[in-house]
Order: structure tokens, then sequence, then C-alpha cells
């Protein structure tokens, strides 16, 4: 891509239709302007701190059945496990040794986990390490639980809104699933006072460079404090089996795109850009992100947190994870951070 068009984002933090889309049906050949462009953006608000999230997959039951996704209700054959409050717990205080400053509880639609027991395990967390924040990332519920979740103390929901295209939403998720209820969650959310990030998968069955543009408009309206983006990736057992997965170089491209709109946003390298390339992370780094989510699953469940095929780290510790990020990080030229890591003023 040129180097004007990287500056004209760059300057402007927007774009118009003709411009985005363009930019998003074309095949990446060499993006390094648009990537150097990010990441000098990331710099100005963030220099070179990356921040820390301790990320515990608490259940993989769901009552949900998401076509893309592992652990859909649906599939028979995925083996199911929930932990305990205890060992909830437990995983915390690890990553509170090893520096971690931020908890996210994340987790299938499990309606073992009512409102209540949800709460309980909340305001331990939060009774237990009052200067960490508990992210929590459950899925679609009723506003009065987020308000509920809120006044235990989470302070912050993940909850992408995976695509802003009604019709192309409905190819990914079953009738009972709604484009509008997920928004309805996302304002509830934000009005109540979370810290919210939302996002979507790129290269998703069905998705055209049209719903991309709706996710880029749709994220402007929100004004998300986080955008949690990753390529799409195939799980033999769902309906989508046979589809193919999502590309690097795609996400990247899009990765950086997002870093230019929204140059405030905590952006995540997530696990599924490490799992299409093995320095997938390293590479989203350097395309903009400044957010990773190290693993503090007990590690006899790791595997069993399959959304997708192939997931990295599921055979580490938690300790090992940590020193693994830690130079991953320091070899993509950031340093990783164990402060709260909060987002530097509305994310645009
Ligand atoms: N139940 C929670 C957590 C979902 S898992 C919720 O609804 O928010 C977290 C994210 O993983 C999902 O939002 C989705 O974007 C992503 N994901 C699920 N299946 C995936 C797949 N096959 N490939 C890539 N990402 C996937």
């Amino acid at each position: 891509m040129q180097n004007s068009v990287s500056e004209f984002l760059r300057l402007r933090q927007d774009a118009d239709d003709g411009l985005l889309l363009r930019l998003l049906s074309e095949e990446p050949q060499d993006d390094t302007a648009l990537y150097e462009a990010a990441d000098a953006v990331r710099r100005t608000w963030y220099g070179d701190a990356v921040y820390l999230r301790g990320l515990i997959e608490f259940t993989n039951y769901c009552k949900n059945d998401c076509y893309y996704c592992g652990i859909r209700h649906g599939n028979t054959r995925a083996q199911r496990y929930r932990l305990t409050a205890d060992e909830i717990l437990d995983c915390a205080a690890e990553g509170y040794r090893l520096g971690y400053r931020t908890f996210v509880l994340q987790g299938g639609e499990d309606p073992y986990y009512t409102d209540e027991r949800l709460c309980e395990i909340v305001s331990a967390l939060h009774r237990e390490h009052p200067d960490c924040a508990v992210t929590l990332s459950v899925g679609e519920k009723p506003r009065e639980s987020y308000q509920a979740y809120f006044d235990a103390g989470a302070r912050r929901y993940l909850l992408r809104h995976e695509t802003a295209d009604a019709a192309h939403y409905g190819r990914l998720h079953p009738a009972s699933m709604s484009l509008e209820n997920r928004k309805r969650c996302l304002f509830d959310l934000k009005e109540i006072g979370y810290q919210v990030g939302s996002g979507f998968m790129i290269g998703s069955p069905y998705q055209t460079p049209e719903c991309l543009l709706r996710d880029i408009r749709f994220l402007q309206q929100l004004c998300p404090d986080m955008i949690g983006v990753g390529p799409y990736l195939t799980h033999p057992d769902t309906p989508f089996a046979g589809m193919p997965s999502g590309d690097l170089k795609r996400g990247l491209r899009i990765l950086s795109m997002l870093r230019l709109l929204f140059p405030k946003a905590l952006i995540p390298a997530t696990t599924a850009f490490g799992t299409v390339a093995p320095d997938g992370r390293e590479l989203a780094l350097k395309a903009g992100a400044n957010v990773v989510m190290p693993n503090l699953s007990p590690v006899r469940v790791r595997k069993l947190y399959s959304l997708y095929e192939n997931k990295i780290c599921t055979g580490e510790e938690a300790a090992e994870c940590r020193g693994c990020l830690e130079r991953r990080i320091a070899s993509a030229g950031y340093q990783a951070v164990t402060s709260v890591g909060d987002p530097a003023g509305s994310a645009r």
C-alpha cells in the first residue's frame, strides 16, 4: 500500500466508504508503510508498552450454537469442564504473583454460573486483589445482570459484535441470536460504565468487504475502549468444518487500519494471530496491537477451551507462558508492563 494512503489515514483518523472498501477488498501485498504508520500512532499514545491481561477460561459449557465456534452447544464431541470458584481464585493468585493486574474471566454462556454465583466470584476477586481490574467476557445478558456484575466490582467487559451486517450475522448464528440484541448488550454495558471491548473475526465464512466496512462504522458509533480482532480459524466439529480459515496478511492490514482509525484503543495481539502463524502475535504488535492476554487457566483444561483447531499455548504452565510472552514482546521491540493499563482516554 502506498505511503500516501497510510499518511492520510493517520492524519484524518477516518476515510470515506470508497477508500475503506478498496483497502478491505484488495489483496494485501506490501503493507510495511501501513504497519509503520500504525506503530507510530500506538507509540504516540502508549510508547512501547504492551499490557498484559491474565485470561481465565473458566467454563466451556455454552447454551449457544454459533456456527463457527468449537464449544458451541451442538458440538457433542467437546469434553466439557467448569472451574470452581476456588480454582478461579487460585488462577488469579498465580497471575498476581506473575505480575498481572487484570484478570479476564471468559467462558461460554453457561447457565450454571447464575448472576449470584458470578457476582460472588467477582467480589471475591475484587476483595483479594483490590489493585486489579476484573474483566468479564461471558456473552449476552440482560442489563440487570450486567449491572449486578458491575456492582460486584467488574469494570471491563469483552463482547465482540462478531459482524455488524445483520444478514451476515444471521449466517454465522442460529435464529435465536440477533445482531440487534448483541448491540443492545454493548450499549447497555457502556451506559452502565464499563470499559467495553468489542470486535470481530477476520475472514469468517460469507464475510465480504462490505461487512468489514460495516464493522468499522459500527465501532465508530460504539467507541469501544478495546477492539479485539483475529483471523477466523476453522474447527472440524462445527457446521463450518470445510470452510477456509482467515488470512494473516488481511488480518494485519485490518488491525493496522483499526489502530489508525482508533488511535487510543487497546488492541490485543490475539491468540488467533499466534495460531495462523508462529510469529503472528509479534507481527500484530508491530502492526499496532498493544495488549496480550496470557492464559492463566489450569493446564488440564487448556486444550478443552477449543474455540478453533490448533489453538496455541495449551501445554504450558502460567509461569512458562509469562516468560515466553515477555521474550516475544521484547523481540518485537516492545516492553511488557504489569500496570492495570487503562485506555489513554476514550478510544477516538
Ligand atoms: N461466550 C463469550 C466468549 C466467546 S469466545 C462471548 O460470547 O463473548 C471469544 C471470541 O472468540 C468470540 O467472540 C469469537 O470472536 C472468537 N472465536 C470463536 N470461535 C472462533 C473461531 N473459530 N475462530 C476465530 N475466533 C473465534
